[in-house]
């Protein structure tokens, strides 16, 4: 299979990157990835994104962005991409389903995926009350205690969600302040069922089958505590999907994709890169749908431009 442009990654970077290369006919395949519709089909309610006033459903606004994509000609491959050659003429990318796709410019938005602790308790009990997602899992635990890590406004969302179903949640922050907005924090805050512990980090995940609590341990006292939980959820912020990339794209020391200033631009002629993958600082789901947007103008430009050396190189030899 050969194409004009190849998104790789389905969040909003990717949909609105397809949208515009749609639009500009360059009937972008757009390989949707491990999770079709990136993170916002793991959260509730996004409430700002504009023009929703009244908010709307993660799930719901991606499955929208990908019928806007769809109905200007976007082909959608519920397929993972495993390995890629960006550095050759044409690109070449790699499927677990066993296609081989080769493209004239390639996107790059394949989002970011949520940090763990790093404790063995973790893979151990993934699934038996260790999850990343509230709104996946949360209802498991409806009317027992839980724990919610992180001080962001991942973990404020997590909190205040289980609150409207579990006994109490206690929100795990290893500093003295967080670092959600002002907004989140005076709502947790006022939340009665929300328990925020300053200053403690998470030293273990107790039990065996499934989760019986956590050990946590003052920063500043060195008081080691234990805390009875049915569910641990980790909410820790995220790290950026580059490891097919490595190698080939320039990476930050995070890991992110570097992209040359006011562009989306990479290292490597005819590859593009939107949305969290190269984004450390603002993720959000407009900022990625913007950068989307500047990939898909970057793309069709270059796109356009060597058609155009193409096209002159022929008649000067001819
Ligand atoms: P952030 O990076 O913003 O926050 C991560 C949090 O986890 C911080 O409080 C950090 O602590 C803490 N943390 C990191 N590592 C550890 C660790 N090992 N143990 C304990 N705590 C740890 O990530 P988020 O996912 O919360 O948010 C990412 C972006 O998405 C932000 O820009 C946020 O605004 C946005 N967002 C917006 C939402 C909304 O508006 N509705 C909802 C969710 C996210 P420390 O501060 O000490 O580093």
């Amino acid at each position: 299979m050969k194409r004009p442009l190849v998104i790789v990654g389905s969040g909003p970077a990717g949909y609105t990157a397809a949208i515009y290369a749609a639009r500009a006919g360059l009937e972008p395949l757009l390989i949707a990835g491990p999770e079709p519709g990136g993170q916002l089909t793991k959260t509730s309610e996004v409430e700002n994104f504009p023009g929703y006033p009244e908010g709307v459903l993660g799930p719901q606004m991606m499955e929208e962005l990908r019928k806007q994509a769809e109905r200007f000609g976007t082909q959608v491959l519920y397929d993972v991409v495993e390995k890629v050659e960006l550095r050759t003429h044409p690109k070449r990318l790699w499927t677990l389903g066993g296609e081989e796709i080769q493209a004239e410019a390639v996107i790059v938005a394949t989002g970011s995926s949520p940090r763990w602790l790093g404790l063995e308790a973790e893979r151990r009990l993934y699934g038996a009350g260790v999850s990343a997602c509230a709104v996946c899992d949360g209802y498991f635990f409806r009317g027992q205690p839980v724990a919610v890590v992180g001080g962001g406004d991942s973990a404020c969302e997590e909190a205040l969600y289980l609150s409207k179903l579990c006994s109490q949640v206690h929100l795990l922050v290893r500093r003295d302040q967080m670092r959600a907005s002002q907004i989140m924090q005076a709502r947790v805050k006022a939340n009665p069922n929300i328990h925020i512990h300053w200053n403690v980090v998470v030293e273990d995940i107790l039990g065996e089958k499934f989760v019986e609590g956590v050990r946590l341990r003052h920063t500043r006292t060195g008081e080691v505590s234990e805390l009875a939980v049915r569910a641990v959820f980790v909410a820790i912020g995220h790290q950026p999907n580059t490891a097919i990339f490595a190698g080939q794209l320039e990476l930050d020391d995070q890991g992110y994709i570097l992209t040359q200033p006011k562009s989306t631009r990479t290292n490597l002629e005819g590859v593009f890169a939107a949305g969290d993958v190269q984004d450390p600082v603002y993720r959000q789901a407009v900022t990625a749908a913007g950068s989307g947007c500047m990939a898909a103008l970057d793309a069709e430009r270059w796109l356009s431009e060597k058609a155009y050396l193409l096209s002159s190189r022929a008649s000067s030899s001819s």
